[in-house]
């Protein structure tokens, strides 16, 4: 019975507690399905070497799937993402494959913004090797895509120093996230982007790898 609904296992809430099989919804399988087309884009741009990055998608207030560590981002199978507690980072999954390594990150995204649905980190090279504290991008039409309405608004994105310690970076992330771009850098590290849907996180991704390159080639005139 338990192996031939897996929907009920959901429904009844079971996934609060540790299980050995636990199912996303039919709904979910969706949503990582339309997030791992947008891994295979993000990696056919080489942003994700060496299995670099992560992907999250929100399942309700109280989890998210998120892709499993060390697994090459074109690669992936909606099989093989892990549920993870919003609260406590934790595995709902009691053995296979571990979640990411920066969950913490992405969870601290869905407990901060209630209207986020999906998580990309990705590690566009424009991106890290230009963005830095004091980065402003001005005068491109691009802009408009973090929520502004006229190209010659400025924005500065935050920009967070690189740490190991996952815990450090999830108390400093809440101060530093702004619901208006939902995106941030990791300073020499990468980008977080997330939205209402996965291409909504990879179009922020996407526009703010344009806005870098644009300025690395406008300071190489
Ligand atoms: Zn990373």
């Amino acid at each position: 019975l338990t192996q031939s609904t897996p929907q009920l296992l959901v429904a009844s809430g079971n996934l609060s507690r540790k299980s050995p099989h636990p199912y996303p919804s039919p709904l979910t399988v969706v949503r990582i399905n339309e997030l791992i087309s947008c891994a295979l884009d993000s990696n056919s741009r080489g942003w994700h070497p060496g299995t670099a990055g992560n992907f999250s998608v929100r399942e309700g207030s109280d989890r998210c799937w998120i892709s499993p560590s060390s697994v090459h981002k074109g690669r992936l199978h909606w099989r093989d993402f892990v549920p993870v507690d919003l609260q406590s980072n934790i595995s709902l999954r009691t053995h296979g494959r571990a979640p990411s390594a920066e969950t913490a990150l992405h969870t601290a995204i869905y407990r901060f913004d209630p209207k986020a649905s999906a998580v990309i980190h990705a590690h566009p090279r424009a991106v890290t090797s230009l963005i830095h504290h004091q980065q402003l991008f001005t005068n491109n039409e691009l802009i408009k895509v973090f929520g502004f309405k006229n190209h010659e608004d400025t924005i500065q994105v935050p920009c967070i120093p690189n740490t190991q310690d996952m815990s450090a970076l999830g108390q400093e992330l809440p101060k530093q996230i702004d619901l208006q771009s939902r995106v941030f850098v990791l300073e020499n590290h990468g980008v977080y982007a997330w939205g209402n849907s996965p291409s909504e996180a990879l179009y922020r991704i996407e526009a703010l790898e344009f806005l870098c390159q644009t300025a690395l080639e406008l300071a190489q005139r």
